[in-house]
């Protein structure tokens, strides 16, 4: 996989293919992080001659045009931050754009209204990525976000190019969970939490070969927790994963992977703000209580382990973290994160969430935006918008030569 440094875009016309997809309340951005940490993307491209044609998906708009999921906002918010003039598409194929396309000029910024607003785009439809190729000359994916995606924009378009790259936003992402399942410094302990075996069974197999110490809390622990037999009162328990949870932890037993489950935790009466709760001990779960949070011992043990750590990965809230009363166990394990001297990488939309509402996002190395795409990196599936960009993958169309 190339990056962008390496190719040549002074007076180009350059794709990015950026994850612009924020959250808006009534037409404004209430969240700008993934514009911001598209930026130094957008920001080289224009440094270094390239004019940058700007596309991504915003909400769900089912293949229809939904003028309440513009990236008009997007658009001027890239205005704003990047202080050059910015034009926002009518649309992001067909003649009108081609020609905006070809008059753009250098220091100005042309962003194509939303990729979904045609159905052809999730349907990877070829003729819809051949159209959008025909925009520009190099084509550069920095939409981590959507990168397990194979749409038009995310992974049909990129073999219309010879000259296509990594924008800065994916190649970090890439490298640094690359190196968690590649070559990760001992010991490595994996932190997981949040609301379903399910979500993370997966990364939990795939890292099981990898890590020294894995720490399970949040809902998904009361799984686990019954897999082994212990009391669990009401908590969140999915029936259809005990056994696969008693064979996960079989399996780490007979690799020598140390599972540290909560041994306390925080139960109450309902999983509400305002409920009753108290802290209780693993082996004597009340049977009319349900786990909210870890508890002080078990945030104390997995902070430890956190503290031993030369990589840490973390993903999953604790406990119901929403909710303040029930949220002292993530951010135990947030701070637990900042005091570490190893490498931490936090993933996961509520994980980041959290993280964020500590005020602790610089204080960790690595911060994955990608969400589903994070997951499914580290449950070692090739991701359909990286392999279109693997440089052994041959451009197919005369449009490549240019
Ligand atoms: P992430 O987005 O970081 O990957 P998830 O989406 O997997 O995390 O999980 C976050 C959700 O898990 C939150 O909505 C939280 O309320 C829920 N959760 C965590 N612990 C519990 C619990 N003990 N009972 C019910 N829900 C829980
Ligand atoms: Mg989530």
């Amino acid at each position: 996989m190339r990056s962008l440094e390496e190719i040549d875009i002074a007076g180009r016309r350059v794709f990015i293919r950026a994850d612009l997809n924020v959250p808006l309340d009534g037409g404004r951005i209430t969240d700008a992080t993934r514009i911001e940490a598209t930026l130094p993307t957008i920001r080289w491209v224009l440094d270094h001659g390239g004019l940058p044609i700007v596309a991504s998906h915003l909400g769900r708009p089912k293949g229809r045009p939904r003028p309440e999921l513009s990236l008009r906002p997007v658009a001027e918010h890239l205005s704003r931050a990047l202080r050059v003039p910015v034009e926002l598409a009518p649309d992001c194929v067909g003649e009108a754009v081609e020609r905006l396309a070809t008059e753009l000029r250098p220091g100005h910024i042309l962003v194509l209204e939303n990729l979904r607003f045609h159905p052809e785009e999730e349907k990877n439809d070829p003729a819809f990525a051949e159209r959008l190729a025909h925009l520009a000359d190099v084509y550069v994916d920095d939409a981590f976000g959507a990168a397990h995606r194979a749409h038009a924009s995310t992974a049909g378009m990129a073999r219309f190019f010879r000259d296509r790259a990594a924008g800065f936003l994916l190649r970090r992402e890439v490298d640094f969970l690359s190196r968690l399942l590649a070559a990760p410094e001992k010991p490595f302990v994996a932190v997981l939490g949040g609301a379903k075996v399910s979500d993370k069974i997966g990364v939990l197999e795939n890292l099981l070969a990898r890590v020294q110490t894995f720490c399970i809390g949040g809902a998904m622990a009361y799984t686990f927790l019954r897999a082994q037999r212990k009391p669990v009162g009401r908590s969140r328990v999915e029936e259809d994963k005990v056994a696969l949870a008693a064979e996960t932890l079989a399996r780490a037993a007979a690799r020598g992977v140390c599972v540290l489950l909560p041994v306390d935790h925080l139960a109450a009466d309902r999983p509400e703000a305002g409920a009753t709760a108290r802290v209780v001990d693993a082996d004597d779960f009340p049977a009319d209580l349900l786990g909210v949070d870890i508890g002080p011992r078990t945030s104390e043990a997995f902070a430890r382990e956190i503290a031993a750590g030369r990589t840490v990965l973390w993903n999953g809230p604790m406990g119901i973290c929403e909710i303040d009363a029930f949220s002292q166990g993530t951010m135990a394990i947030a701070r637990a994160l900042t005091a570490c001297r190893g490498t931490t990488v936090v993933g996961g939309g509520d994980s980041v969430a959290a993280l964020a509402r500590a005020g602790l996002l610089d204080a960790v190395t690595h911060v994955s935006t990608g969400g589903g795409a994070s997951l499914e990196f580290l449950e070692g599936r090739a991701l359909p918008g990286l392999a279109a960009l693997d440089d052994g993958h041959p451009a197919q169309h005369a449009e490549a030569s240019r």
